[in-house]
């Protein structure tokens, strides 16, 4: 896609060292037909999982903490592994020759979460800050609703507030990430979704405590959260029902209870369920050193609701599933709680493996896990260092210091970062991601882009086979 425009843009670098800034021919990919790519292949049901703010170290810290070795999860054996460029319109496109040149040159202009999440849920790149449009404001189809279109059923599940960024992105339209009220109304009253799932609860602190000071933003203001525990909350679909108890979560998921058609979560704590609790130390914690709140559900409890829910939809369903507090102990730089994060990722990551095994095997289920930008530019101890006087490399590896120690590590930002983060995805179409992965980085080699995968996952869903 931005063949023509690297090239020019590599000759520019030479000459005047500067390059990658986005023309409006980048938004859309028009290289790829998706139609041809995706032919009759169908993806019954479609599961992406996000995790916010993760490239390779943050898994890799995660790998050596949890198992003392690298690429020890069970994605690590799925058949496409691919790097995936993050860019947005208001940053760099990522440009391999400059990447490779100056270490220092992915802390340029990175995207947010919520260009990224609009990218992987409408195919279409747009400015950091925007949630569901165009650079425009104009409204762009996501993919929950293309499920809706076509019958199946959708949602969104993560560990932060349900209107923030990354699940916003799957569902509202906003020009602005920030306007919270109108976006969980936007998700609540005018979207076709079935399941939202997330914290923001308005009457719980950051340790899972009831609050002397409630706080309505992230559930659409105080009449909305009213209507929500009356039962008269509804979208274009039908009646929301709510869910916020630790152990109503957990009846669900183990099939006890009736299961509701349209299900709001909002699980008892306020900006995150576990990473911002209080009385942390980002230099010396460990993981867990704090006790973890015990009032909420796990992401892996989570995902079983939504999967249980969504499933009674014969047709299939779409659901993102984020694990959305990795990125905040990124910008803290905080690496007790990004392990800790990143394993309650990979919790629901085997959960969700375990699910499509038992519910129609890979031929029916496409799983595609990911990142949608790395934060914290994480490296192995030395960092970024300096070995001319304009010239620098960088530690990539973290030390491994055995399974249940923090590895060797060092943070260069409290910003995300525009370098490459991994994808892996198995089951039904996901050679797709490898038949277009036509750029090329010097270290990692092919790569895709979050904007090829929103193309690919909206084909992909749609019913061919009747
Ligand atoms: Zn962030």
């Amino acid at each position: 896609m931005k063949r023509a425009f690297s090239l020019i843009c590599l000759g520019l670098y030479f000459f005047i060292g500067a390059c990658g800034i986005v023309s409006a021919d980048d938004s859309k990919d028009s290289a790829i037909n998706y139609k041809s790519v995706i032919g009759d292949c169908e993806s019954k049901n479609t599961i992406l999982m996000i995790c916010d703010g993760c490239g390779y170290n943050q898994i890799a810290a995660a790998d050596f903490y949890e198992n003392g070795s690298l690429h020890s999860q069970p994605y690590d054996l799925f058949p496409v592994i691919l790097p995936l460029s993050t860019w947005s319109l208001s940053s760099y496109v990522y440009d391999p020759e400059a990447a490779s040149k100056d270490p220092k040159w992915v802390l340029k202009g990175p995207t947010d979460s919520g260009a990224s999440a609009t990218a992987f849920a409408t195919g279409t790149k747009t400015t950091n800050g925007k949630i569901g449009v165009d650079k425009n404001n104009a409204s762009l189809l996501n993919l929950t609703e293309q499920a809706a279109q076509i019958g199946k059923s959708a949602g969104v599940v993560s560990t932060m507030p349900f209107s923030h960024a990354t699940p916003a992105g799957f569902i509202a339209h906003n020009g602005s990430r920030n306007n919270y009220e109108e976006i969980a109304r936007n998700m609540i009253y005018d979207s076709k979704a079935d399941v939202i799932i997330g914290a923001g609860h308005p009457l719980y602190d950051n340790d899972g405590k009831p609050t002397t000071s409630p706080q309505y933003n992230y559930v659409g203001g105080q009449d909305t959260w009213n209507q929500l525990i009356a039962g008269t909350a509804k979208n274009r679909e039908g009646s929301w029902t709510l869910l916020e108890r630790k152990n109503s979560f957990d009846s669900l998921a183990n099939g006890l209870g009736k299961l509701p058609k349209r299900l709001i979560g909002v699980a008892q704590a306020y900006y995150t369920l576990q990473e911002e609790r209080s009385n942390g130390n980002a230099g010396t914690d460990t993981v867990g050193q704090v006790p973890f709140n015990t009032t909420v559900p796990e992401l892996s409890t989570m995902s079983t609701v939504a999967l249980r829910v969504l499933s009674q939809d014969t047709a299939g369903f779409f659901l993102m599933i984020e694990g959305g507090a990795i990125d905040g102990a990124g910008h803290s730089n905080f690496i007790a709680r990004n392990i800790e994060e990143k394993m309650d990722f990979n919790k629901a990551v085997r959960t969700v493996i375990a699910w499509i095994e038992k519910n129609g095997g890979w031929e029916n289920n496409l799983l595609v896990i990911t990142g949608d930008h790395e934060t914290g530019y994480l490296t192995g101890p030395q960092g970024i260092y300096q070995v001319a006087a304009d010239s620098f490399a960088v530690d990539y590896d973290l030390v491994n210091n055995g399974k249940g120690k923090i590895p060797g590590y060092s943070w260069n930002t409290g910003n995300h970062t525009n370098q490459l983060v991994p994808l892996f995805a198995k089951g039904s179409c996901s050679d797709a991601f490898q038949t277009t992965a036509l750029n090329v980085d010097l270290k990692r080699g092919n790569y895709t882009d979050n904007a090829i995968v929103g193309n690919i996952l909206l084909q992909a869903m749609k019913r061919k086979k009747h």
